[in-house]
């Protein structure tokens, strides 16, 4: 028998001792376990938020500590999730502090080899003018026998399920009113 041990730290006489019955508490937790502290009592404020990741919007509480997330957790206010969170919400502090996240928009030019960053406004610039263009270019008034058709074939949508239901509004009135028929969403396909 190990020296340490007596017959108080047998399981069964430290599950009457505690009350712990169903060895399931205190009975059973290390002392490493009992030395722990969640990350959730440490923080210095709590912030109400949505899940990022899909359009289910499961509702998050993010612990914050000396103003750098330290943990996320699920909302038991929220009506939508009542406290729960998938794999991925669970994991979504990951999404926040990952050292390989991305800050910058990135540019590769026609026939470059590498990504170089770029200033936000000047990425969307690039983008407008494009999209202008390609309507512009592509434009179909009429078909062959003078039918109005009003629409552009060279510009399409293909939404993601991180969109949530606001987003795809916004996304599928702006393609509409710019011509564009060719609007999906992943969570469709
Ligand atoms: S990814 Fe998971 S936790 Fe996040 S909103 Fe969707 S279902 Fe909820």
């Amino acid at each position: 028998m190990d020296p340490k041990k007596t017959l108080l730290s047998w399981p069964v006489v430290r599950q009457l001792r505690s009350g712990d019955f169903l060895g399931r508490g205190p009975a059973v937790t290390s002392a490493r376990t009992r030395e722990l502290e969640p990350r959730t009592s440490t923080a210095d404020k709590v912030v109400q938020s949505v899940c990022p990741y899909c359009a289910v919007g499961c509702g998050q509480r993010i612990f914050v500590k000396d103003d750098r997330v330290v943990q996320i957790e699920g909302d038991p206010d929220s009506p939508v999730s009542r406290g729960r969170l998938c794999p991925k919400g669970s994991a979504s502090e990951q999404l926040v502090n990952n050292p390989g996240r991305q800050r910058k928009a990135l540019y590769r030019r026609p026939g470059g080899a590498d990504w170089e960053p770029i200033e936000l406004s000047t990425a969307v610039e690039m983008i407008a003018q494009r999209f202008v263009e390609s309507r512009r270019r592509t434009w179909q008034d009429h078909d062959e026998h003078g039918r109005p058709l009003r629409r552009t074939m060279g510009i399409a949508s293909l939404g993601g399920a991180t969109l949530d239901n606001e987003e795809n509004y916004l996304i599928k009135k702006l393609f509409t009113a710019a011509g564009a028929i060719q609007i999906e969403n992943q969570a469709r396909i």
